[in-house]
């Protein structure tokens, strides 16, 4: 088949004023770290040195918890609820002026691509902010007598670095909460930009503290005793530890983790419009994402035409440069992410599934992974019940709806699923008996501020956005 050759269009990075060294956000300032270390955050597209951030220790997190703490009794809840919602609109108008150079910053960061950063993280992020800012005065209509949880600790994942921050930070503020965040350690170039906002916003000082650093920070930000709340997204076998640390304390927790969502075709789906779907469910963002599309049952009498159809179409993604405008499909986020990848593709190949992958031109620097699709997939094979996180589809087949469903729940998540059919009835019928959180009919990776996300099992405790996620940051007042 003849491929398409384009242009190339890269996105310039001059509008982003890119620091060589990036200090802690604390009590409004640019604090250097008492622990006196900084790390390194590379460009996986290739490999390179992006900056330094600040490495926060013990005494960093202690003095980040006490600035929320202190924000929030002496001017955070003393402020009408309005002016709180004032201050999220200016924070989302912001991200709006500096979409650009936002966008920009996550694809250097994150290896993820220039459109995707541009019209889905950036915009989303500040889709979050007004629609809490909205909530912020109306909090009566979400509980009796809200009261805010206090000084609330986010830890944040590398996916969607600043879509994550704004998932956590929006309803946080908005409740009346105060905010010690801590992005991924591959990505915490946005979330140093967002501090900037708050500073440019004029939000008082301590009500956003942003401190940087690895797993160990995570951890001892969660056993810091100034803390009320946790809000974590990440793998789960890390929210299984913070389930863990917090057990003997008053502390509460919600908790957004992994998935492994199925992707269920019907012989009377629309089946352009489905591998449509497919290849956006599994191949967004180079599949780094909890609630993918990584299980694909396809009915068995148009499995083989669907899968045909699908090749063809993945032989077709674009992967490379993120920074250009045509690609589809960027960087894996890290070496460490890759080798992940590496292992579960071997496993497939070794417990007997047919591997097929796209013969794309891989860049030679940075760390990439070409997007592949298992058939002959069976559901004790470590690549359907493990979540790979990246461009790896997994194909499986089922003759009835009830097949379907079975080997849809058989797992230990319960995020997300996608159902493709012309029948309504068939549709209403299969998401009643699915369990998952979230469940896409005729389409798949929808996200929207007024929808709650969230998951079933080992997928985590509590849902983000809408009515649904502002209770999680409110209790009901005496
Ligand atoms: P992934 O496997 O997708 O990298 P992780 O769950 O390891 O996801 O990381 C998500 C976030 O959790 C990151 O910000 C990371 O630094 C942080 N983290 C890792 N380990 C811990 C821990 N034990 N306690 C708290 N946070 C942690």
């Amino acid at each position: 088949m003849s491929k398409f050759e384009y242009a190339n269009a890269p996105e310039s990075s001059a509008i982003l004023n890119l620091q060589s060294r990036y200090q802690l956000f604390i009590n409004g300032k640019f604090v250097a770290p008492k622990s006196g270390k900084y790390f390194k955050s590379i460009n996986p597209a290739t490999a390179k040195e992006l900056a330094e951030f600040a490495y926060a220790n013990n005494s960093d997190i202690d003095l980040a918890v006490k600035s929320a703490r202190t924000a929030l009794t002496k001017v955070w809840s003393k402020l009408p609820a309005a002016e709180r919602g004032k201050y999220l609109f200016r924070i989302a108008r912001i991200l709006q002026e500096r979409a650009r150079e936002f966008a920009v910053a996550e694809t250097l960061d994150n290896g993820k691509p220039i459109r995707e950063s541009r019209d889905t993280d950036i915009p989303l992020a500040a889709q979050h902010f007004f629609y809490h800012g909205g909530w912020a005065d109306k909090l009566d209509f979400v509980v009796k007598n809200p009261k805010p949880y206090g000084v609330v600790a986010q830890i944040i994942p590398w996916n969607f670095p600043l879509l994550m921050l704004a998932w956590k930070i929006a309803p946080a503020l908005a409740t009346g909460n105060t905010v010690v965040l801590k992005p991924a350690e591959t990505t915490p170039l946005t979330a140093m930009l967002f501090a900037q906002v708050c500073q440019q916003a004029g939000l008082p000082d301590g009500v956003v503290n942003i401190i940087t650093g690895d797993g160990a920070t995570g951890a001892n930000l969660v056993k810091h005793p100034g803390v009320n709340k946790i809000a974590f997204t990440g793998s789960t076998e890390v929210g299984k530890a913070i389930a863990r640390s917090i057990a003997d304390s008053d502390k509460v927790a919600t908790l957004e983790l992994g998935g492994k969502a199925a992707n269920i075709v019907f012989n009377d789906a629309a089946i352009d419009e489905t591998v449509e779907g497919i290849v956006n469910g599994i191949f967004f963002n180079q599949g780094h994402v909890c609630c993918a599309g990584s299980r694909l049952l396809v009915q068995e009498d148009i499995a083989n035409e669907l899968v045909l159809k699908l090749q063809r179409r993945v032989s077709l993604i674009r992967v490379g440069d993120p920074m250009d405008k045509n690609t589809d499909m960027g960087a894996i986020n890290s070496a460490a992410q890759l080798q992940k990848i590496n292992e579960l593709v071997e496993s497939g190949n070794k417990e007997g599934a047919q591997m097929w992958q796209s013969d794309c031109k891989l860049p030679t620097n940075g760390y990439w992974f070409a997007p592949t699709i298992f058939t002959g997939v069976s559901q004790s094979h470590r690549i359907a019940r493990e979540e790979i996180f990246g461009p790896v589809l997994s194909v499986l087949t089922f003759r009835t709806p009830q097949e379907a469903i079975e080997k849809a729940n058989n797992t230990q998540y319960g995020l997300s699923a996608g159902v493709w059919s012309d029948k309504g009835s068939k549709i209403m019928w299969t998401a009643k008996h699915l369990k998952a959180g979230v469940i896409w009919a005729n389409t798949f990776n929808k996200f929207d501020a007024a929808s709650p996300f969230g998951g079933y099992k080992e997928s985590g405790w509590g849902r983000e956005g809408g009515k649904h996620g502002l209770l999680a940051y409110l209790k009901a007042g005496k």
